[in-house]
């Protein structure tokens, strides 16, 4: 019995007018910004996915139901944070995670080490244990025609204690 635990995350929302754009916790320029009942930030909501699934924590929506007004308009990154909170009170500690944003536009490259480095404090965990990539989709689907933005994530969590 090893005490790796992978975990594999992946979300989408849909872009509309009127809504900051915010990807891995940081505020791109653009004009137009994802839908949801929180800031709607689908890297990391793809993040805490593949870390609540390693973790057999089930999934964001039931750790953080969108019915709940407590979390309307709330920072995914605080989400996030919870969601360490979380897997330290069950012994696991992150080793590594790897996401990636699917997306047509904008040009996300110039923040990719902000939003690295905004996941890794709320877990507390160092900025090197993370990786955020990014890329298109050739203009095909619902990421290409602009409706829409997805992410993957995979993690791998070691149990300590
Ligand atoms: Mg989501």
């Amino acid at each position: 019995m090893t005490n790796l635990r992978i975990g594999h995350g992946y979300d989408v929302h849909r872009l509309t007018e009127g809504r900051a754009l915010i990807l891995g916790g940081v505020e791109i320029p653009f004009e137009k910004g994802l839908l949801g009942h929180s800031d709607a930030d689908v890297l990391t909501h793809a993040v805490m996915d593949a870390l609540s699934g390693a973790a057999r924590l089930g999934d964001i929506g039931k750790l953080f139901p969108d019915t709940d007004p407590a979390y309307a308009g709330i920072s995914s990154l605080k989400l996030l944070a919870e969601v360490g909170r979380l897997l330290k009170e069950k012994g696991y500690a992150v080793v590594n995670i790897d996401a990636t944003l699917l997306a047509q536009r904008p040009k996300v490259a110039p923040y990719k080490p902000q939003m690295a480095e905004n996941l890794a404090v709320a877990l507390g965990i160092g900025a090197e244990q993370v990786n955020v990539k990014a890329t298109t989709e050739e203009g095909l689907g619902f990421t290409g025609d602009g409706s829409g933005m997805a992410a993957h994530a995979v993690v791998l969590l070691e149990k300590i204690r």
